[in-house]
């Protein structure tokens, strides 16, 4: 089967011939329909060996939807031919956090060599991939399956940050996103489908903020020296009680403290490599609070799925066919990707 292969940290992917595997045990396999390529598949491939706590070759992809194609003599559940999302953060299965559903917290993630599927275990850019467990795996019904793959990662990762801000986002409220791409556009859905929140949009591309605005923002601005003036102007003077940052760069972060008002939260998504110093006294607003989300947890992923079956997120989507691949790395490098870049696989 064909597969796109990271064989080499710093080396872009290449698509090569592989042998489909042979589910064992509890194992299940899933015939690929889509995949999604997620900016994290960048960062992972720059890595610097040592970076990451896994190593190539392995298949990329960590955004999967399909249908269930063969099981092992273990797994018991799914009937083959279902239709399912892949739950992405594999944990070890059996630690506390693994067994309410929260893999993505596992307390063994550091023992494990891996972060999940396409992040050190082969994933899905491929016609079919092998799942550990069936408990990966969440029904999706007749939803497309090039909405499925993105919602599995920037559709949870995005709901599970807003869902640590719930608190700070009630009536009369303000919130930021910053980066308005694969994550941001389903941020500005979650936050308007389940906040009352006013959300202003920010990116460094004219497309990417009519795609913010597309989304519900109801305020969109280019990062600029005077966005800071600009935003904390739109709400009334006081600043935003919760930013969103889907980039994390210096830049971003500057933005971010500059307008987050007291007792203001930062959710930093963004692996853009940007520093923050906490000291005291210092310039962060007082009652700031930080948070660093990774992924989601499995019932979150639930209620993500359920949120599209219904209708109220829609993933803007560019299709490629998975043979694309190499050139799609490429186009996202460039900026150049308009919501998701999703392979048919
Ligand atoms: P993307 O490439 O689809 O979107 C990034 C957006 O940010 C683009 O619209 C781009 O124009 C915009 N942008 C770039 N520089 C900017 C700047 N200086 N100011 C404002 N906007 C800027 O990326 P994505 O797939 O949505 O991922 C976003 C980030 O989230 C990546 O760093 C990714 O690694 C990370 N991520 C984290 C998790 C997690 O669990 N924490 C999960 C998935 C992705
Ligand atoms: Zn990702
Ligand atoms: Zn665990």
């Amino acid at each position: 089967m064909k597969a796109v292969r990271l064989t080499a940290w710093g080396r872009e992917p290449t698509l090569a011939e592989v042998e489909r595997p042979v589910p064992r045990e509890a194992e299940v396999l899933v015939r690929v329909e889509a995949s999604g390529l997620c900016h994290s598949d960048l960062h992972v491939v720059d890595a610097a060996p040592g970076a990451l706590p896994y190593r190539p070759p392995f298949t990329l992809g960590h955004e999967v939807a399909g249908h269930v194609a063969a099981l092992g003599p273990d797994a018991t559940g799914p009937t083959v031919g279902e239709r399912v999302a892949l739950y992405g953060p594999w944990g070890c299965g059996v630690c506390a956090r693994c067994a309410s559903g929260q893999d993505n917290y596992c307390d063994r993630r550091g023992g494990l060599g891996w972060h999940g599927a396409g992040l050190g275990r082969d994933g899905g850019m491929a016609e079919y991939v092998l799942v550990p467990s069936v408990r990966h795996l969440v029904p999706i019904g007749d939803l497309a399956a090039r909405q499925a793959a993105p919602l599995t990662d920037a559709g949870l990762t995005s709901y599970h940050a807003i869902a640590g801000l719930r608190h700070a986002l009630g009536e009369g409220t303000n919130a930021a996103v910053i980066g308005i791409g694969g994550l941001g556009h389903l941020a500005v859905q979650i936050l308007r489908a389940t906040t009352p929140s006013r959300v202003l949009a920010v990116d460094i591309r004219e497309e990417a903020l009519a795609l913010g605005h597309r989304s519900g923002a109801h305020v969109g601005t280019l990062l600029r020296a005077d966005t800071a003036r600009t935003l904390k102007a739109r709400t009334g003077g006081a600043g935003v009680d919760a930013v969103l940052d889907f980039v994390g760069n210096r830049a971003t972060l500057e933005l971010a403290v500059d307008i987050l008002r007291p007792g203001g939260e930062l959710a930093l998504v963004g692996s853009g490599g940007g520093q923050l110093t906490v000291r005291k006294p210092g310039f962060l607003p007082p009652g700031f609070r930080l948070s660093l989300p990774f992924w989601g947890t499995r019932p979150e992923l639930t209620e993500v799925i359920a949120l599209a079956r219904s209708g109220t997120l829609d993933v803007a989507t560019e299709e490629h066919p998975l043979s694309a691949a190499p050139e799609i790395f490429g186009r996202l490098r460039a900026g150049r990707v308009h919501g998701r870049a999703v392979l048919d696989c």
